[in-house]
């Protein structure tokens, strides 16, 4: 369903990826139930400023399942440039498109 609504937004896939965010899909532990949130990359992330003076961006996100009340906590960590360096997840797995 969300699928359909960012084709629509964005006019169909592979045309241009949105500059300012991409979608994190996981799925439940408990009930397999899916999620696709989009993270505004410009206004979702955590700044985190290093000693040295470079500046770093975190994701910390709590979903909760609406078919088994089921809590997943997903933390991601971001480069300097926004890149995914590393992500984890509690109690739900990361689906890969
Ligand atoms: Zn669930």
């Amino acid at each position: 369903m969300f699928k359909k609504i960012a084709q629509k937004l964005f006019g169909g896939k592979a045309s241009r990826p949105s500059p300012a965010g991409f979608f994190l899909n996981v799925r439940c532990d408990r009930c397999g139930e899916e999620f696709h949130l989009f993270v505004n990359t410009a206004t979702d992330l955590i700044q985190n400023f290093k000693d040295d003076g470079t500046v770093t961006y975190s994701l910390k996100k709590e979903i909760l399942g609406g078919q088994c009340r089921n809590l997943m906590q997903v933390q991601i960590e971001f480069d300097p440039a926004k890149k995914v360096l590393s992500r984890k997840i509690e109690n739900g797995e990361f689906m890969e498109d």
